[in-house]
């Protein structure tokens, strides 16, 4: 084929992806102008109602709102055949979504991540081999597009033009993209020391971006500074109520891929924890809509030493978490010293028979390094902490040998530091083969 004729076909291929999303989109009940199945909104402490379709941040109580849905209509309305016909991606969830027209979608090609199993790991602790749900795949390198691509389509909808958010990375990069294929303007606070990669990909996709001498509780207080004078939004975690309905997703996804069957555990590595609380959000909801029966997995959050407010609530028996002091990890998207859902991401863990369990840096490296030479999959810092947190599970019988165990890699490796690989070989001189070794 010549050259323009393959730019063509290439076209057209996108083109027809895009009006078979648009028109699966619109048929059925849904359309351009709704309605959807979103009744409400609550807040998740005093389970006050709220309207939908306004812009909300926090409750009046200062927590987080969840988003409620006409269960039984999306019962009657969703079969897991109609759901099975459709694109593998974020979307194909639309009735238990808040997005309520095909035009505020704001997409950058969320697809669904793999599953992907280790069996070397496995094989090294005479274990069911644990599967790696791999985030790392998509936009932006990390499930941050999930939660991101629904915020800003609800804001892009809700005629909301200017986001601010704090962020130890990728929700700011995430954050970033979305906005620039939204056209909305984005201010980007972050820790001083967030990985180079991060700030330069925030800036390069067309946010204003700052570094923070301070931590990431430090820079979300600066937004809410702002907000005033500035006259923006605040996207932080949890204050606003749709990045949780798209992180949401990776809880149905898991369900479908599983043939809806839930695993036995599945681990977590918890920050502001909004993953966590939308993949039990999203179990509540499968089994209201007669997807999935009462079973469900137990629920692991994993954090790192240097950061583990949540583990320390877990083992004093408490629903809130104090501030960690001096947070400090490699793993940076789980350095959250005070997270605004704590009771919800305690609660979960609790309901779900799970538990909270830190690792420190010097296990999460050793577990990334080995993990990729022998399995072959990179995982970022966060992902190594629960391949991790599941090798002590198991050593210390928090966990079975024959549970099967999914592992949340919520980030590509690439986009952390790695080791340097600086052997050199010089071309012109004879080469002692016997030392390539
Ligand atoms: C944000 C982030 C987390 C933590 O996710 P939460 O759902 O906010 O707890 C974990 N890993 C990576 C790579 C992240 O970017």
């Amino acid at each position: 084929m010549p050259r323009e004729d393959v730019w063509l076909a290439s076209d057209l291929r996108i083109a027809a992806d895009c009006r078979r999303r648009l028109s699966i989109l619109h048929d059925d009940n849904l359309t351009a102008a709704g309605p959807n199945f979103v009744t409400h909104l609550e807040c998740s402490e005093t389970g006050e109602l709220y309207e939908a379709d306004v812009v909300h941040g926090l409750s009046a109580a200062g927590k987080p709102l969840l988003v409620r849905y006409d269960l039984d209509g999306v019962r009657g309305a969703l079969t897991k055949a109609a759901l099975a016909g459709r694109p593998r991606d974020m979307w194909r969830w639309r009735e238990l979504l808040p997005v309520r027209s095909a035009e505020s979608i704001v997409s950058l090609g969320e697809c669904e991540t793999p599953l992907i199993a280790l069996p070397r790991l496995g094989a090294r602790h005479s274990a069911t081999p644990p599967v790696v749900k791999d985030e790392g795949r998509l936009p932006t390198g990390s499930f941050k597009a999930r939660g991101l691509a629904m915020a800003v389509s609800m804001a892009k909808a809700l005629g909301i033009g200017r986001i601010a958010m704090p962020t130890n990375g990728n929700a700011g990069a995430a954050l970033a993209a979305y906005c620039a294929a939204a056209g909305i303007e984005a201010f980007v606070f972050c820790p001083d020391d967030t990985p180079e990669v991060n700030v330069r990909e925030i800036a390069l996709q067309g946010a204003k971006v700052w570094r923070v001498n301070g931590l990431i509780g430090d820079c979300g207080a600066i937004v809410g500074a702002g907000r005033q004078a500035m006259d923006w939004f605040d996207l932080s975690t949890l204050k606003e109520p749709y990045r949780i309905e798209g992180k949401k997703t990776m809880g149905l996804e898991l369900a479908e891929q599983l043939d809806w069957q839930m695993p036995d555990v599945i681990f977590y590595p918890t920050g502001g924890g909004t993953g966590l609380i939308g993949m039990w959000k999203a179990f509540a909801e499968l089994e209201a809509i007669g997807f999935i029966g009462p079973e469900r997995p137990r629920m692991v959050a994993v954090q790192a030493s240097g950061c583990a407010p949540i583990v320390r609530a877990w083992e004093a028996g408490e629903r809130h978490a104090a501030k960690w002091e001096d947070a400090h990890t490699v793993a940076a998207g789980i350095r959250v010293p005070a997270a605004i859902g704590d009771f919800l991401i305690l609660d979960a863990v609790r309901e779900a028979g799970g538990f909270a369990i830190a690792v420190d840096d010097g296990a999460i490296i050793e577990a990334r390094d080995r993990i990729a030479a022998t399995d072959g999959l990179l995982l970022c810092p966060e992902g190594a902490a629960t391949a991790a947190a599941w090798e002590v599970a198991l050593d210390q019988g928090l966990i079975g040998k024959d549970d099967r165990c999914v592992l949340f890699n919520c980030a590509t490796g690439l986009k952390y530091p790695m080791p340097e690989a600086n052997a050199t070989l010089d071309q012109f001189q004879p080469i002692a083969w016997d030392t390539l070794r």
